[in-house]
């Protein structure tokens, strides 16, 4: 996926209220655009839904720059406000534009984030545009991105193949040895897992002593990937980290 801007490196407000949904419950991916400069800034849009709509966050789930840029909105899994009735089953991403501004980087940053709703959801979400969903009469996302959803979203240059999916991520060898404590002891392949841990979003010390406190995100990690749960980082755990959705 292209880069991903986080809610606080934008300087997201925080929301005032939120509420999720499952990947079990999405069933599709809608495009949008702000219609409005290209200049405006994510948290210029947050003021507005926040503010002027009186909405409990930005409304979307993501929202896409001109240079490819993908800023984090509500995220996966909240429940957005861009599309009504379809925010529970329906992840709404943004371009911030006006139609025709649309560029080849943002477009692959949409799709982008298509193939990789596709990979967390274990499915094909359906591609929609937001006049095209029942219920909503709107001239959004305007004719160029309506043509390019309605196309299958190809991404310049690839062939434009719409049924192409990311391919399968894929783990380093597990290098050993297997990580388990007590007695505690500091090994690079602890380090490693550690630094990997912490890139999934886990809050976790990277410096290579597996402890009791590493072994506690190693037991919680285990439990929610359906791992058997031993507290031990053997070759599945390991390679979990890599290859497992984050959720
Ligand atoms: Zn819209």
């Amino acid at each position: 996926m292209s880069r991903l801007v986080s809610r606080s490196a934008w300087g997201a407000r925080a929301p005032r209220s939120r509420t999720s949904t499952t990947w079990a419950a999405r069933s599709g991916f809608t495009v949008h655009y702000s219609a409005g400069p290209p200049t405006q800034t994510p948290r210029q849009i947050q003021n507005f839904h926040m503010d002027g709509q009186g909405w409990a966050d930005v409304g979307y789930n993501f929202l896409v720059d001109r240079q490819g840029n993908v800023y984090e909105g509500r995220g996966w899994l909240a429940v957005g406000a861009h599309a009504a009735p379809h925010n529970t089953s329906h992840i709404g991403v943004c371009f911030i534009g006006r139609d025709g501004d649309a560029t080849p980087a943002a477009k692959a940053a949409i799709r982008g984030l298509y193939d990789e709703a596709n990979r967390r959801a274990g499915k094909t979400l359906s591609r929609s545009w937001h006049g095209g969903l029942s219920g909503n009469s709107t001239s959004c996302p305007g004719a160029d991105l309506r043509s390019w959803v309605r196309a299958g979203m190809p991404v310049p240059g690839s062939g434009g193949d719409a049924s192409q999916t990311s391919p399968p991520p894929s783990a380093p060898a597990f290098p050993g040895p297997i990580l388990i404590q007590p007695p505690v002891r500091h090994t690079e392949t602890c380090r490693r897992w550690q630094q990997r841990m912490r890139e999934r979003g886990w809050r976790i010390t990277v410096d290579g002593w597996y402890g009791p406190a590493s072994a506690r995100v190693c037991r919680q990690f285990q439990t929610e990937k359906g791992f058997s749960v031993d507290g031990r980082v053997g070759p599945q755990t390991w390679a979990g980290a890599w290859t497992a959705p984050v959720t």
